[in-house]
């Protein structure tokens, strides 16, 4: 069973972590800049994801468009 990861941008040092998903809500240490955060998803992932989603699929029907027009 792979590991779940989530990615987090250090507070201090700016730089993304690929962060183990029990580590969440944890004390971490950045492995850039060794400073201290903790491990909390703020992008509020369903939200995010949904909103994605819509994304793709304008985007695929834009593009489909495109690629009607072009053929
Ligand atoms: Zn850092």
């Amino acid at each position: 069973m792979p590991q779940l990861k989530f990615c987090k941008t250090c507070p201090i040092c700016g730089r993304k972590s690929l962060i183990p998903i029990h580590c969440l809500g944890k004390s971490m240490t950045c492995g850039h800049c060794h400073g201290d955060f903790r491990a909390t998803d703020t992008t509020g992932s369903s939200n995010h994801e949904s909103e994605l989603m819509d994304r793709v699929e304008s985007l695929l029907a834009s593009s489909g468009d495109q690629l009607r027009l072009s053929l």
